[in-house]
């Protein structure tokens, strides 16, 4: 393929606006995959995707379409289009020329739609603007051709019309990709030594590292020695080809080209995204790296049993070469054990994480107590040489400094952007209050909806605040949000302890001036998460040792066997074995028993 014929591009939209649906309708149309009315989704592959129904991983397909006497090679990235994976969308970003810019044409413009549009826009990617789902009776595609107007400039002359489900419109999507979006010769020179960058790997257990590339300039061709210059280490390449989207080996691939190769890479640390490979020997500039992923929510990983640790660690790893934006540290705990720090881009992607973990791999985890990232200024010699420099970031609240030698704390602070129907600006407006939010922007986007801008902490809206924004709302408000850096913060760490003893795994980080409501809260959760004992307990919440709520667990006999009058042997066998596997999901803390949901539930409202 002459890079004249290449078009590689994107699919950008909103969550549920109709990106893979639209993937799947460009498949069938260019015979990728045959017509079928179980086509759906067809790109998102993973298990928590098709529960979900949201896409977590950019997937490739490369589809090939006959126009005006030409062959052309069309490379389409499926994004996820949710806040957390908006990581995921910059890379894909990358290796593209333009986008299609999908919008719902009942929803309309939406909060995603806005930072995503800001995403191509500053990646000077062409833009092909397109309004889905025309066939719904409350499509209004006149409204929103207003909208985009007036939000983005964007002429009401160029935008498509279609209807993803219905298959009206596909066409024309795909002639106006090879119109307007370019061919990316710009950037490419086929007759330079090879330069590709990496914009996507997973791990495949027989393979080891498939990685996926753009092909910036020269050809890769199979038994090639490749250098990356991030590591410096040399692979053969054993196998590569294009995604159909099922992985289908050609002998090479040239400037321009999407494709993947494998080359018995068999640690995450070797194919990290980002990266540029050249040939051995012919060394080059590294291309542009991306923005790197900022990790915003950290946990504590622990195995429910020592004994899975390693199994655990295995499975992680596999799993993070798949996701290089989860950062990992080890960290240990007297109650749990060995198990790490690992850092996601927001709860949902922790979420995901986890259940990947375990519908993909069969571990079993303890999550400790999300927190977000803080920066301690410090004073005095022996605190810095206990952390090392003067402002130390913990995203552990275990390792907290001592209040007696903090100067000053600060936190990560986010510009929200939220749209809405008019009618919820009130109910959103005091949400946003409750969370120490500070109004920067409010304008109309139409005749009855708002966009509104708040600048917030992230500690306060990681946990739950999409939730309640969707609650307040009826489910109509969007939000999407950006990281503003740190700013100066009175923060304390609030203890929790259960009949005295601190349980460290659930310690947080406060604002001084939610202490006691946050601390009231916990206290509540816990009594209603906690199983009754057969003695008292008593759960407290404190700072610096003074104790702010304070709540009772009455205890209860609980004598399974009491139940089971008679003398049925295997029922009661029954019993007991259901009563140890229930143990299993227990942490131990002295002699109380804490059930591993504790963990994550407990910052929920
Ligand atoms: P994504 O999150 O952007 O990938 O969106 P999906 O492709 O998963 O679609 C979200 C929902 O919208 C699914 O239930 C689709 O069946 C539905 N949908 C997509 N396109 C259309 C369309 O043109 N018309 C209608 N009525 N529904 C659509
Ligand atoms: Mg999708």
């Amino acid at each position: 393929f002459p890079v004249d014929s290449i078009r590689n591009f994107s699919i950008i939209a909103h969550v549920d606006h109709g990106k893979s649906t639209l993937a799947d309708r460009i498949l069938e149309f260019t015979g990728a995959i045959k017509k079928d009315a179980d086509n759906k989704q067809v790109l998102d592959k993973l298990q928590v995707e098709r529960e979900r129904g949201i896409t977590v991983k950019a997937q490739t397909a490369s589809v090939t379409y006959e126009y005006k006497g030409q062959t052309y090679l069309l490379n389409l990235i499926d994004t996820p289009g949710h806040v957390d994976f908006s990581y995921e969308v910059s890379r894909s970003l990358a290796a593209c020329d333009g986008v299609i810019l999908l919008v719902d044409a009942n929803e309309g413009v939406q909060a995603q739609t806005v930072a995503n549009f800001y995403l191509a826009f500053t990646n000077e990617l062409s833009i092909l603007p397109v309004l889905n789902k025309i066939d719904l009776k409350n499509a209004d595609p006149e409204a929103v051709k207003d909208q985009l107007l007036t939000l983005f400039e964007i002429d009401p002359d160029e935008v498509l019309m279609i209807s993803a489900k219905k298959g009206i419109g596909i066409e024309k999507v795909i002639t106006s990709v090879i119109e307007r979006i370019p061919c990316p010769a710009e950037k490419c020179n086929p007759d330079a030594p090879l330069r590709a960058l990496l914009f996507d790997s997973w791990f495949d257990k027989y393979k080891g590292a498939v990685c996926l590339i753009l092909v910036v300039d020269g050809t890769l061709r199979k038994g090639d020695f490749v250098t990356s210059v991030h590591t410096g280490k040399s692979y053969e390449i054993r196998d590569l080809g294009i995604l159909t989207p099922q992985e289908r080996s050609i002998p090479q691939l040239f400037a321009g080209q999407v494709g993947y190769f494998t080359a018995n890479i068999r640690s995450a640390k070797e194919a990290q995204v980002g990266d540029t490979f050249h040939q051995k020997g012919i060394p080059c500039e590294p291309l542009e790296g991306f923005r790197e992923a900022k990790p915003m929510v950290f946990a504590g990983m622990y195995p429910m049993d020592q004994s899975e640790h390693p199994a655990l660690r295995a499975a992680i790893d596999r799993l993070t070469l798949n996701d290089s934006s989860v950062s990992i540290n080890i960290e240990s705990s007297a109650a749990l054990g060995q198990g790490w720090r690992l850092g996601f881009l927001g709860l949902l992607h922790m979420d995901v994480f986890n259940q990947r973990l375990e519908q993909e791999h069969g571990a079993q985890v303890v999550v400790t107590t999300p927190s977000v990232p803080y920066k301690v200024r410090i004073h005095g010699e022996k605190a810095l040489r206990e952390y090392g420099e003067e402002e130390p970031t913990i995203t552990n609240p275990i390792q907290w400094p001592d209040p007696q030698i903090i100067v000053e704390t600060s936190e990560p602070m986010v510009m929200g952007t939220i749209i809405t129907p008019d009618s919820y600006l009130g109910a959103i407006i005091s949400l946003c209050q409750d969370r120490r939010g500070i109004q920067h922007n409010l304008r109309n986007l139409d005749q009855n909806r708002i966009i509104v801008q708040y600048k917030l902490p992230l500690n306060e809206i990681v946990v739950d605040f999409y939730d309640h924004l969707k609650s307040v709302s009826s489910g109509y408000a969007t939000f999407d949000y950006e990281d503003i850096g740190f700013e100066p913060s009175s923060l304390v760490k609030l203890d929790i302890l259960l009949n005295g003893i601190m349980i460290e795994e659930l310690s947080t980080i406060v604002h001084s001036s939610r202490a006691r409501t946050v601390g009231k809260r916990i206290c509540e959760k816990l009594s209603n998460t906690l199983p009754k004992h057969l003695f008292q307990i008593a759960v407290q919440a404190a700072v610096r040792g003074k104790v702010l709520a304070r709540t009772n667990i009455k205890p209860v006999r609980k004598d399974v066997l009491a139940k089971c009058y008679g003398g049925d042997i295997s029922r009661k066998m029954k019993l007991l074995k259901r009563q140890a596997e229930g143990k299993k999901r227990m942490k131990m803390y002295g002699n109380i028993e804490v059930p591993r949901e504790a963990f994550i539930n407990i910052l929920k409202r």
